[in-house]
């Protein structure tokens, strides 16, 4: 019975990974467990910007493998954008599906203003931290219901509003039906750059205090990247930020570089600091400015 159960547990996780990358889009995520007694998160200070994130000695496998987070500590201050930068398999992805709680650490805890994500109700930890992913896919529907997903209340003019601070009203607008486009049909003819605008305006409207990026590795024309480039600075403003990034400019608008190997941070400092010195990420960034990475 003990390896059916394992057995069950890799197909829960793979399946977990699948519904994460569709709760990505939903701004929601698959189930962990409610608390029985939920704590509410303290009250915003006027002003101040999005909330701290702490990580407090955690440690995290997958049942398939061995410990990816071993006894983590990471503090995001609020209103902090963070770009994490690493080879593949270094546990970028996993540090955000842990702070979005798409998974409960083994040991230590993941704090939100010094409440732990798994004592606030879905509902709470949901409307606090939005993770969007950047191979932005549309649903069905419209684009308006695409981008009011995370927030389904939201009234047109707080749809069309976003979509303006994204800059991606002009494109919408100019869909044969505006808003109202279904964009199954005219998905083909949406392109890379203006679902990602989509997404962002998506992020924006759900208004989260943090908010996780996993930008996207397709590459775009260079009038698209510039657009994409100014609707990430709109959408990062005034919240805590982790951004899993892949481009050069998005890690020089960061206010800080992780540099992260084999589920340890090797490198933490502003990217100037970090360029200026002779560790990881200096040499990534000269491959980078060469266009080698
Ligand atoms: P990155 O985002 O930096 O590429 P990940 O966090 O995806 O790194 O991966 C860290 C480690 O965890 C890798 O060894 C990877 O193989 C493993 N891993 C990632 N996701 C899963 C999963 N769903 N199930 C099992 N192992 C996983």
């Amino acid at each position: 019975p003990i390896d059916r159960l394992g057995m069950f547990l890799n197909s829960y996780q793979s399946a977990a990974a699948s519904l994460e990358k569709i709760a990505g889009l939903l701004a929601q995520a698959p189930s962990v467990p409610e608390p029985v007694e939920p704590r509410p998160l303290p009250e915003k200070e006027p002003g101040r910007p999005g909330r701290t994130v702490c990580f407090e000695g955690v440690s995290f496998g997958y049942r398939t493998g061995g410990e990816v987070l071993p006894a983590f500590d990471l503090e995001l201050p609020a209103g902090q954008t963070v770009a994490v930068v690493g080879a593949t398999g270094a546990g970028k992805s996993t540090l955000a599906r842990l702070l979005a709680r798409f998974y409960d650490p083994s040991a230590g805890r993941v704090l939100m203003d010094g409440v732990d994500l798994r004592d606030l109700s879905t509902a709470e930890l949901r409307r606090g931290v939005v993770m969007v992913t950047q191979e932005a896919f549309l649903f069905s529907g419209t684009v308006a219901e695409n981008i009011a997903i995370g927030r389904p209340d939201a009234t047109r003019e707080q749809i069309e509003a976003a979509a303006k601070a994204i800059g991606a009203h002009g494109f919408i607008s100019a869909l044969p039906d505006g808003y109202d486009t279904d964009v199954r049909k005219r998905g083909g003819r949406i392109s890379a750059g203006q679902r990602q605008l989509v997404a962002f305006a998506r992020a924006l409207l759900a208004d989260p205090a943090v908010l996780i990026l996993d930008e996207a590795t397709s590459s775009l024309d260079v009038p698209g990247e510039r657009a994409v480039q100014q609707a990430m600075d709109t959408v990062l403003r005034g919240r805590t930020a982790l951004v899993i990034a892949h481009r050069l400019s998005t890690v020089e608008i960061a206010d800080r570089v992780l540099v992260m190997a084999d589920g340890r941070i090797v490198e933490d400092g502003p990217p100037g600091e970090l360029i200026a010195g002779t560790g990881r990420f200096a040499a990534l960034h000269r491959a980078w400015r060469e266009g080698l990475a």
